[in-house]
């Protein structure tokens, strides 16, 4: 899962976007990995959270049976506080 921060799309996959150079007699181009939408190469992977469906960049929690959770969904406690 990958979310890009130019225009807020999350995608399975980054398309490949081939750099066509026109003033180039014979365009070898070179195949990047962008965006789908706004073909923006700064996409950084992202977790969709297990409770509440957002997409995670950055820190997550993950159980051990691979669910993940954002940290709007979870609290640390301790029974010592109940
Ligand atoms: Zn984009
Ligand atoms: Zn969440």
């Amino acid at each position: 899962m990958y979310y890009c921060p130019e225009c807020g799309l999350v995608f399975d996959e980054p398309m490949s976007y081939r750099e066509i150079v026109t003033s180039d007699p014979y365009p070898m181009g070179f195949n990047t990995s962008v965006c789908p939408s706004c073909k923006s190469d700064e996409f950084v992977i992202a977790v969709q959270c297990d409770g509440c469906g957002e997409y995670i960049v950055g820190e997550y929690v993950k159980l051990h049976n691979k669910e993940c959770y954002c940290e709007d969904c979870y609290e640390i406690c301790d029974t010592s506080d109940m």
